[in-house]
């Protein structure tokens, strides 16, 4: 006894509903009673039809072919577990709308329903086929709700007849389905169409354990029908354990669940496996009330297999009353349905149980014939049930393992998609480091570049007289000594400004200011590019001729001279004009810096003394000599062919 299929049948409900057209107001309502008659075939199935039939009614006047198609698959459901007759005239009806239906897995749920009729009737072969046609298309059909419910049921007749590998097969892959379809009802029945394989292959403490959770998850779901068939399946499980006391509490409470909800097939089922119970106390008489019961309901509810199993517990229990060829007989049709029916543990209970009445019966010859039947069919029972075993061992391993390698292959792209981010990141940190290294190096370098600037301004400065821009003091008496130091003689002068302090006192330091600018330029234009001119402070300046002689010497002081006494002064001093006084040397090798510097002193204070605005020299050998020399103001320089004097005496009054 299994679960209801065709649990799929809200969600290809909702994809009709989507897809067909049609307007009136009627139309959603037929619609919306297709899909309540749906929900309500697990805790009512009597409402379920009525919905089903007050749908077909609304159709016949605004027909669609979908929705009218999935009201009669609901009835055939409904009544193929009632009334045959009925059902199949509802399969017809539903055979002729399919040319005018728009969606193709609607034929696969027709060939469902089909398959269910013929199952019933004992004709697992056909059923076999149908379903197969189902699955197939379903599958083209890419519809996944039908097809989960088309491999359920495949999975289960599979099972009954002892394929339960291939069977198993089928039931994982509709369990997948109703999971990723989240129809976790459709799933737990599936579970427990599982649950029914284990119980076929001996396995019937795991049953026992499925069975009794699905219970308590079915209780609290409110789930009625389910709960009377899973209590009916749990007592099957107990009934093969031979824990009779609890399987006859399952069948009990089965029973009633099933003569509340007016289902008379679970009454029948339940009946049966009281029966059985009753057989196995040894109360014959039990037995065949039950097993009486249990018949006249298949009058209504027919099922092929179920009223042979009757039949069986029936044959029992005539024989434990002792009346064994009535029990032969019964016993002799039951083996006839189950192995038209292809179930294989049921003919081989049947042939063991045969071979017992024959016994008691004193036909000994058909009692061994039997009994030998019953051991081959035992041994290939064991021996199919070995090898399925074997086979369902595969599927439920290789389900593991691809389980695992999914999880594994899932981990392992998570952890490439880790590792990738790490590099991206990793990357990108690269990048700002280089980025922030090369602004590093480049504000490093513009800092170097500023501070060489900076020192070499500094040093500029430190070397450079600030308001002639002319070299200072330091840095001329510095290249001075390396002259010296240098072997190579040569000349040196110093120039002062005549009267200075009176330029200043008259028109202030700022002309005096100008008037030093504007001499240090006239100086810098006179003297040739090799010699070195600097402010040796005041109003002073000095001029060092290297490699010059005396007379090259003089000669250059006399053009300085020449070239600051032509400076045109007027826009400064209206009354004078600005000239210099000289005093002239040579240095030689090893010379000391400051006797050079104190012999052009004397050789300029000698041309104060002698009037200003000439040239004096001083030589190394004589430093007296020389002060004698240019005493007198009005004598000519030591240089005859230098007109100081006259160039004194013109530009001044
Ligand atoms: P002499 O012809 O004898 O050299 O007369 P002098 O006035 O030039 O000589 P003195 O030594 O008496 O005066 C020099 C003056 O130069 C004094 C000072 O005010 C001026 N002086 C020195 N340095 C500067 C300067 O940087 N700017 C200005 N404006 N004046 C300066
Ligand atoms: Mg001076
Ligand atoms: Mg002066």
């Amino acid at each position: 006894m299994r679960p209801s299929p065709l649990a799929a049948l809200p969600l290809l409900l909702v994809a009709v509903l989507a897809t067909t057209g049609g307007a009136a107001a009627d139309e959603p309502s037929a619609r919306a009673l297709v899909s309540e008659s749906r929900a309500a075939m697990r805790n009512d199935p009597e409402r379920s039809r009525l919905l089903a039939e007050q749908a077909l009614a609304l159709l016949a006047r605004q027909p669609d072919a979908d929705l009218q198609v999935l009201a009669e698959v609901q009835l055939c459901d409904y009544y193929g577990e009632r009334d045959r007759p009925i059902a199949e005239r509802h399969l017809a009806a539903a055979q002729a709308l399919l040319p005018r239906t728009t969606r193709p897995a609607l034929a696969a749920m027709l060939l469902g329903c089909d398959g269910e009729l013929r199952e019933l009737a004992g004709d697992t072969a056909q059923a076999m086929t149908l379903y197969d046609r189902a699955v197939a298309t379903a599958e083209a059909a890419h519809d996944d709700d039908v097809l989960a419910n088309a491999l359920y049921q495949r999975g289960y007749l599979r099972g009954v007849r002892g394929e339960l590998a291939s069977g198993l097969m089928d039931l994982r892959r509709a369990s997948d389905l109703f999971d990723r379809l989240h129809q976790t009802e459709e799933g737990l029945n599936t579970l427990l169409a599982v649950a029914l394989l284990y119980d076929r292959m001996g396995d019937h403490e795991q049953a026992r354990r499925y069975f009794e959770n699905a219970l308590e998850a079915q209780r609290s779901s409110g789930l009625v029908r389910e709960q009377a068939v899973t209590q009916h399946n749990l007592g099957r499980a107990l009934e093969h354990l031979g824990d009779w006391a609890s399987a006859r509490a399952s069948f009990d409470t089965a029973l009633s669940l099933s003569q509340k909800l007016a289902y008379p097939r679970g009454e029948a089922y339940a009946l049966r496996g009281l029966a059985s119970v009753s057989n196995a106390e040894g109360d014959g008489d039990a037995a065949l009330r039950y097993a009486q019961q249990a018949a006249t309901l298949l009058d209504r509810a027919p099922d092929e297999r179920l009223r042979a199993q009757i039949a069986l517990q029936r044959g029992v229990a005539l024989r434990l009353l002792h009346r064994a060829p009535e029990s032969v007989a019964v016993l002799t049709d039951a083996l006839k349905v189950f192995d038209r029916a292809d179930s294989r543990a049921e003919s081989t209970t049947a042939r063991g149980e045969l071979a017992a009445s024959y016994a008691a019966l004193g036909d000994y010859k058909a009692a061994y014939e039997q009994e030998r039947a019953f051991k081959a069919a035992s041994n290939e029972l064991l021996k199919r049930q070995i090898e399925e075993r074997f086979a369902t061992l595969r599927v439920e391993f290789e389900t593991t393992v691809t389980d695992r390698e999914n999880q594994a292959l899932k981990r392992e792209n998570a952890a490439s998609e880790r590792a990738l981010a790490q590099e991206q990141l990793a990357n990108r940190l690269r990048t700002v480091s280089l980025v922030l290294a090369g602004i590093l190096v480049a504000v490093l370098s513009v800092l170097v570049v500023r501070h060489r600037r900076a020192s070499s301004r500094m040093h500029g400065l430190a070397m450079t007289d600030e308001l002639t821009q002319l070299r200072n003091r330091r840095h001329v008496l510095a290249t001075l000594q390396q002259l010296v130091a240098s072997g190579m003689p040569g000349g040196l002068f110093i120039a002062d400004l005549d009267l200075f302090k009176a330029i200043n006192d008259t028109h202030g330091h700022l002309v005096g200011d100008e008037i030093l600018r504007a001499v240090a330029a006239a100086l810098r234009d006179a003297l040739p590019a090799d010699s070195e001119l600097g402010r040796l402070g005041g109003e002073e300046f000095v001029v060092i001729l290297p490699a010059a002689d005396r007379l090259h010497a003089l000669r250059l002081a006399e053009e300085a001279r020449r070239a600051v006494a032509a400076l045109d002064a007027t826009r400064w001093l209206r009354d004078r004009g600005v000239t210099i006084s000289i005093g002239a040397t040579a240095y030689m090798h090893q010379d000391d810096l400051g006797a050079i510097l104190r012999r052009a002193d004397e050789a300029l204070y000698e041309a104060k003394r002698s009037g200003r605005n000439c040239v004096r020299w001083m030589p190394r050998e004589a430093e007296t000599v020389a002060i004698d020399l240019t005493a007198p103001a009005a004598e000519p320089g030591p240089a005859p062919d230098l007109p100081a004097q006259a160039a004194w005496q013109g530009t001044r009054p």
